[in-house]
């Protein structure tokens, strides 16, 4: 099924859990379907929708972390939604009802979404981009200014993940699952001193924070132009963390290694 053009967009809503989680309610107004991704959380899920006078029709998970699919059985109990995730990770996904992959893409709110396979954090990671909407959902595989730890994958797998999202239009708005903007943005930084954009959008980062604003979505532009685990192939970044032989997988795994130490 094509995107309609007619179609209303998308409402988007952000919304934190746990700590520093976040969920998405994504509703289409034509069909009042309502869905959310990643909900680690139950109670906090229903209480966003019933904010916006929304019923909870679908579930997308990005991947089985308990942080990310943690309100799937309770919210499955009380609406009888349907739970869409990664085809790959079915048997890790709680209560998993349509099980989807990139050939398949996933269908809600009378739109196509494709579906991405992004392993390297997990080995079934799975991002969701509604093309027509610009929105991307990519829970722990790109954060803004970083990228997931690789609990499951490695530095080359995690580094075909991120130029799959690379490759999206400049102003696809990136909704990733967790607020850890501005400490990865201190990394960034000493990861890539000289990088004015990187400068300009730490200090942005830095007052949204303290004015207790979210700092997602980002978009990819911004990312581009910002985040070191997107910029593996650039010049500085590969002669600070890269032998001259290095692929770029290799310069991707040595700066999230600086990462983890940092
Ligand atoms: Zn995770
Ligand atoms: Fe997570």
């Amino acid at each position: 099924m094509l995107n309609d053009r007619s179609q209303p967009p998308l409402e988007i809503v952000v919304f934190p859990m746990l700590s520093d989680n976040y969920g998405f309610l994504l509703h289409d107004p034509a069909s009042g379907d309502t869905a959310v991704v990643d909900p680690a959380e139950a109670e906090v899920t229903l209480a966003a929708c019933s904010v916006h006078g929304w019923r909870l029709t679908h579930i997308l998970n990005t991947h089985h972390h308990g942080d990310h699919v943690g309100g799937n059985l309770a919210l499955k109990a009380k609406t009888n939604c349907t739970i869409i995730g990664p085809a790959y990770d079915r048997d890790r996904i709680p209560g998993i009802d349509v099980a989807v992959d990139e050939a398949s893409g996933a269908d809600f709110g009378g739109r196509h979404a494709q579906v991405f396979f992004v392993p390297g954090h997990t080995r079934g990671h799975i991002a969701y981009w509604f093309a027509a909407d610009k929105a991307l959902f990519c829970g722990d595989t790109l954060f803004s200014l970083g990228c997931g730890r690789l609990f499951e994958g490695t530095p080359q797998q995690m580094w075909s993940s991120l130029l799959k999202l690379r490759a999206l239009p400049d102003d696809t708005r990136v909704y990733c699952a967790h607020e850890y903007t501005q400490s990865n943005a201190r990394f960034a930084l000493a990861a890539e001193p000289e990088n004015a954009a990187l400068r300009s959008q730490a200090e942005k980062v830095a007052k949204a924070r303290s004015a207790g604003a979210f700092t997602i979505p980002s978009d990819i532009g911004t990312e581009k132009a910002c985040n070191p685990f997107l910029r593996a192939d650039q010049s500085d970044l590969r002669r600070r963390f890269g032998s001259v032989d290095a692929s770029d997988a290799d310069v991707l795994g040595a700066i999230r290694a600086a990462k983890d130490r940092f």
